[in-house]
């Protein structure tokens, strides 16, 4: 049996004549650029998450970049995030001007771990960036109320986290502001580039709304320098039908999650994905944690079960941060976690047949 890591394909077999209709529709108007789909879909998008605004961009990378400089993050800023999570994430503070600072993570929930916030704050921490990351809302309480204490935002990563919820609250509704990616592997995904920022600041809303469109509240009235980062009615279009189907596809990852966690709670040599209280995952990924675990990717392979690692290199460790300085050692958790990570197969049209035979293969490889 083969099981792929993700299977894109199936999902767009179901939707395709009607997303084509609609796309034959968006060419006999030839309005290409933001129009009433994009419009459409930021009401719908900040009604799913329960949030007064969202604005869409081109990307989850800009909607982290344009709500950092709609914070007026400057050079000589810090702003904390963890080391744990897709280069997006510092590259968007790095370019808006601040400095990434990071903070280990917790080994149960692999999320920023809010007793090491303190240390890390200087006098020029500006904010507070928690990824809920592989689907699972980071613990929000301690993280906003040490941001309180000390004046600081937080924005949230939640590009991997459509509609998970935190303690009854959906993630994007939490922080002051919030950025979504619709990269097509994400648990909804544009047929291309795609993301939003989620807010309940009508004033980051607008700035981000003209951050997105060269800075400019009127055509050609330019009341900052912006960038393009807008979505077209293309994407929209199909992220607008796609939406109606989240909610199923986010359930379909949560039952497998709950077999996954069945079928493999009896090996000890599997450690299972840790589901903290209050929090609502949408399981983007199911990520164990084995020995050996580069024999066990090999032998999954050789099985005909791709697996992936989310991710191999913790950020202060990779050749782009090699000018910090940052010593091997500094996020034990975090570095630790790298050697025994395994991103398991799952997707919605994932079978029960596949996720059993994932399940026998690794038992007879490790148990
Ligand atoms: C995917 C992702 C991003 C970036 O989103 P893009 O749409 O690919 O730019 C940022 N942060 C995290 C945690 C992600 O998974």
């Amino acid at each position: 049996m083969k099981v792929p890591f993700v299977d894109l394909r199936a999902q767009h077999r179901e939707l395709s004549s009607e997303i084509l209709d609609c796309w034959k529709e968006i060419l006999a108007e030839a309005a290409f650029i933001g129009g009433r789909h994009v419009d459409a879909l930021e009401r719908e998008f900040a009604e799913a998450c329960g949030t007064q605004h969202c604005v869409c961009v081109n990307s989850g990378t800009d909607a982290l970049r344009f709500i950092f400089l709609a914070l007026d993050v400057r050079p000589g800023d810090e702003v904390i995030t963890v080391p744990n999570t897709f280069i997006a994430t510092a590259e968007a503070i790095s370019q808006a001007g601040a400095t990434p600072v990071f903070v280990d993570i917790r080994p149960d929930t692999y999320n920023m771990d809010p007793s090491k916030i303190a240390q890390a704050i200087t006098p020029k921490t500006r904010g507070i960036v928690p990824i809920h990351l592989y689907g699972q809302p980071a613990d929000m309480d301690p993280i906003v109320q040490i941001a309180d204490e000390n004046g600081l935002w937080v924005v949230e990563d939640a590009c991997q986290a459509h509609l998970a919820r935190y303690k009854g609250r959906r993630v994007g509704s939490i922080g002051i502001g919030a950025a979504f990616s619709f990269y097509p592997g994400k648990n909804i995904g544009a047929c291309g580039e795609g993301g939003a920022v989620t807010t309940n600041d009508a004033a980051l809303a607008e700035k981000v709304r003209m951050l997105r469109d060269h800075g400019q509240s009127q055509k050609y009235y330019h009341k900052i320098e912006g960038f393009n980062g807008r979505m077209d009615a293309v994407q929209a279009a199909a992220l607008r039908i796609k939406l109606r189907h989240l909610k199923g596809w986010n359930d379909a990852r949560i039952h497998h999650a709950r077999r996954y966690n069945e079928l493999l709670g009896d090996i000890d040599a599997v450690q299972l994905p840790v589901c903290a209280p209050g929090c609502e995952s949408v399981y983007h990924l199911y990520v164990i944690q084995v020995q050996a675990r580069d024999n066990v990717m090999r032998a999954l392979k050789e099985s005909g079960i791709e697996t992936g690692l989310h991710y191999p290199i913790p950020l202060h460790m990779q050749e782009a941060y090699a000018s910090r300085q940052i010593p091997i050692g500094s996020f034990p958790v975090t570095e630790s976690g790298v050697r025994k990570i395994l991103s398991l197969p799952i997707f919605p049209e994932l079978s029960d047949k596949q996720l059993e035979y994932v399940c026998e293969c690794l038992k007879k490889i490790v148990g």
